[in-house]
């Protein structure tokens, strides 16, 4: 038996949608957002209106339900034209839909999906990157509400996102058991953020944010779930590798003269 790993005739017509979408709309605009320094939300909301922001997540909440090879497709267009990949969005909103409670799926995923915006995952710590496991983040319960303490660095779009998932300790002597996701959202009390410069794009921005005694999270899931730490970081590995089209994708298409 022999694999065809081909692309069908409908991925062709998708790939050549967004082909030319990122060619007309994107290509043209990205490069001043990249010298100001700001987000192109006017480009990730036009990217919402195609579908390409929720393309893998549920369609109640906006999504396409598209399958991986597809949203593999939309990644590598869009980074051709130097796009903010929607990678990490397609992480963060898996993320949600996966363990999210009812409440927060249905305030944060719409929006997500339409390109309005943006949430980020925060694992990495200064001194815990590949070994997430020893984080120091915690997350401790005071009555109703858990209590976070600790900080996520190196980190993708910490100035732009509204929310992010945040891993943090529940139960410090259980490792990699004892770690919990929490939807966090951004703007409020006890949260301080913070962007370093890169060498890269600076159209969205790296970095971390401080938590402080910041309690009451809007949303706990993935208690206790292996799988859920787990999860996050092949979810992150992946967006960093398919961010990295931003970088080395258009010195090759420049090289090969295929933009
Ligand atoms: C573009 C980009 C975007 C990112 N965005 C996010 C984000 O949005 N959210 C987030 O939480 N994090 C993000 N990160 C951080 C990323 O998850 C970490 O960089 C990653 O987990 C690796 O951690 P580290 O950089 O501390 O490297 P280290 O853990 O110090 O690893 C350095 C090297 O040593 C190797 N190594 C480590 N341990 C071992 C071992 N035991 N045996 C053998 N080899 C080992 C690793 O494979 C690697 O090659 C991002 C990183 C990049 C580059």
């Amino acid at each position: 038996m022999t694999l065809d790993f081909a692309f069908s005739e409908e991925q062709e017509l998708f790939r050549k949608t967004v082909r030319d979408f990122a060619k007309n709309e994107i290509a043209p605009k990205i490069h001043a957002f990249e010298k100001k320094g700001e987000y192109p939300w006017e480009l990730q909301r036009k990217m919402g209106e195609m579908g390409l922001i929720g393309l893998p997540l549920p369609r109640q909440y906006g999504g396409q339900e598209a399958d991986a090879v597809t949203a593999g497709i939309a990644i590598e267009e869009l980074a051709k034209q130097e796009a903010p990949t929607p990678v990490l969005q397609y992480a963060a909103g898996g993320f949600v839909a996966l363990f999210g409670q009812e409440s927060l799926k249905s305030k944060w995923l719409p929006p997500l999906s339409r390109g309005e915006i943006l949430i980020g995952i925060g694992s990495t710590e200064p001194h815990a990157g590949s070994d997430a496991a020893a984080m120091r983040t915690s997350a401790v319960k005071r009555g109703e509400a858990y209590v976070l303490n600790g900080e996520k660095q190196m980190v993708t779009i910490p100035m732009e996102a509204s929310a992010f998932v945040v891993f943090a300790k529940t139960q410090a002597e259980a490792g990699a058991h004892g770690i919990s996701a929490f939807l966090v959202p951004m703007e409020s009390p006890g949260i301080n953020r913070y962007r370093f410069p890169i060498m890269g794009p600076r159209a969205f921005s790296f970095g971390g944010f401080v938590m402080k005694g910041r309690s009451n999270p809007e949303g706990e899931f993935a208690r206790g779930q292996k799988r859920g730490l787990l999860r996050a970081h092949e979810d992150i590995r992946f967006a960093s590798h398919t961010n990295s089209p931003l970088l080395h994708r258009p010195c090759r298409s420049v090289a090969q003269g295929d933009n």
